[in-house]
């Protein structure tokens, strides 16, 4: 995702009925790629729908049959593409609220998101729970952590995740148990460690 040959980024969006992601998540989303990300451009697709894949439980094979079906854009010349798909029902492993697969690929499961989101300070806002997971799944496309990006300091546990409780590639920021307990409102980011190793990989 740092890669030099791509100048733009395009950020594709499907969603089936009922869980189109807020504006405010894809403004929060932007600030995020633009800020970590060296890329002239960073092009956010209108959302579109997509018919229900009527499933109880996603699983990743069935994630990528819908991705296969619906999705419009590929990278080309200087634009690599991205794809971000909003499922309407949980994925088949408990808990999980986004996947990152493939290079380019994230999938998000919608039901779960909206169970643990609604009024604050009850609940976090349904924005910030979204533009969570979405950084989270967009870090590991970006390498995170110590996963195709060098870790330039140790950071890592719980797989390609970081030890910081309050970054946002922690183990624990795409489970729907964890968003109970943070939430001051605001939406985490990367911490110091994991710019570090992201902006090293630029520099390379
Ligand atoms: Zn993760
Ligand atoms: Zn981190």
């Amino acid at each position: 995702m740092q890669d030099g040959t791509y100048s733009r980024l395009l950020v594709e969006i499907q969603y089936m009925p009922g869980y189109r992601p807020s504006d405010s998540t894809l403004d929060q989303l932007r600030d995020f790629l633009a800020s970590h990300l060296d890329k002239a451009q960073i092009i956010m697709l209108e959302p579109q729908e997509i018919p229900s894949g009527n499933r109880e439980q996603y699983s990743a094979g069935d994630i990528r049959n819908i991705e296969q079906s619906h999705r419009k854009h590929y990278s080309e010349g200087s634009t690599l593409a991205s794809y971000n798909l909003f499922v309407d029902a949980d994925h088949t492993s408990d808990n999980v609220l986004g996947i990152a697969y493939y290079n380019t690929s994230n999938a998000y499961f919608g039901k779960r998101i909206h169970d643990v989101s609604g009024t604050p300070p009850l609940n976090p806002s349904r924005a910030s729970v979204e533009a969570t997971v979405m950084r989270h799944e967009y870090g590991h496309l970006m390498g995170l952590v110590n996963n195709g990006t060098v870790m330039q300091e140790n950071h890592q546990e719980n797989g390609p995740h970081c030890t910081d409780e309050s970054c946002v590639m922690y183990f624990a920021m795409n489970r729907s148990n964890f968003f109970a307990n943070i939430f001051d409102g605001s939406t985490p980011d990367l911490c110091s460690h994991c710019k570090t190793d992201v902006q090293a990989a630029k520099e390379d």
